[in-house]
């Protein structure tokens, strides 16, 4: 981050021990009060954006959330991070080295006992990508691996507009693809029981407001719709599925508490987006 006047985080007190490795070390935080961060927009993707403050220069929220250890890497957010399961522990600490090597593959020099920047922030969550493998199906990790996706995507978008010549673009539609994928499977598991997203209590998808299982269904069908190029019959089926998806939240048609009109508004534009794109195709 550049030199400003004021701080925009400080370190807990209190020590996390990684479950993983055993190494103690401290979560950093973000100070956004005092005129730090200047909410902007929603972007279509439910992204808030923010305007520099002259107090506190650019400020990137989406940087500090997940937890890593600075030892082994292992990475999660904060409430799951001490419960990895049991049956994982050996296997998360053999694959240390792993993700130091594919980490490294993206940021060559790299250090999680510095304070977070936007390469830390977008590392902590191809990080948490890999870790949540080694957690329970009772935490829904594949929508932790979903919203994680998504949030690294944007921070590579935001990489890309700080350094052009870096191929972070290239990193931010292979992370739009991941979180297709996964968003897809979050929504099949939510149906099967597969994975308790039920027990998920932040949706996000990013860190000022919570859209709930709508906003899910919702980014899923947007993400498909903007990023999900397949061959033109497979992009017909793709788009029927998504139109299915987004079509559930406005289902009853009103806005309530869980389905804010926003989110109401933004879906019925998609299916009527994807309406078109479907005609365009079976024309063609
Ligand atoms: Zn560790």
């Amino acid at each position: 981050m550049e030199e400003t006047s004021v701080k925009t985080s400080y370190y807990l007190k209190t020590s996390i021990n990684c479950p993983v490795c055993g190494t103690e070390f401290k979560k950093e935080e973000m100070l956004s009060g005092g005129g730090r961060l200047i909410a902007k927009d929603i972007t279509d993707e439910l992204r808030r954006v923010y305007e520099p403050s002259k107090k506190a220069g650019e400020i990137y929220p989406l940087i500090y959330p997940v937890m890593v250890c600075p030892e082994c890497l292992y990475a999660a957010y904060n409430d799951d991070f001490q419960v990895v399961s049991k049956d994982f522990l050996s296997i998360a600490l053999s694959q240390k080295v792993k993700r130091e090597h594919d980490v490294k593959l993206v940021f060559p020099i790299i250090d999680f006992r510095k304070h977070r920047n936007l390469f830390t922030g977008t590392a902590s969550y191809i990080l948490a990508i890999g870790c949540y493998s080694f957690i329970g199906e009772e935490r829904a990790p594949t929508f932790k691996k979903a919203i994680s996706s998504l949030r690294a995507a944007w921070l590579f978008g935001d990489l890309h507009i700080k350094y052009p010549d870096q191929n972070y673009d290239r990193l931010k539609t292979v992370m739009y693809k991941k979180a297709i994928g996964y968003y897809e499977r979050s929504i099949k598991y939510a149906q099967t029981g597969e994975e308790r997203i039920d027990s998920v209590k932040y949706f996000g998808p990013d860190l000022d407001k919570n859209y709930g299982f709508q906003g899910v269904l919702y980014t899923s069908s947007l993400l498909l719709f903007k990023y999900g190029e397949e061959e033109d019959e497979e992009e017909i089926v793709k788009l029927q599925n998504a139109k299915r998806v987004v079509s559930r939240v406005f289902g009853s048609g009103k806005s309530s508490k869980s389905k804010p009109s926003y989110i109401l508004e933004l879906s019925k534009d998609l299916y009527e987006k994807i309406n078109t794109k479907i005609a365009e195709l079976s024309k063609g």
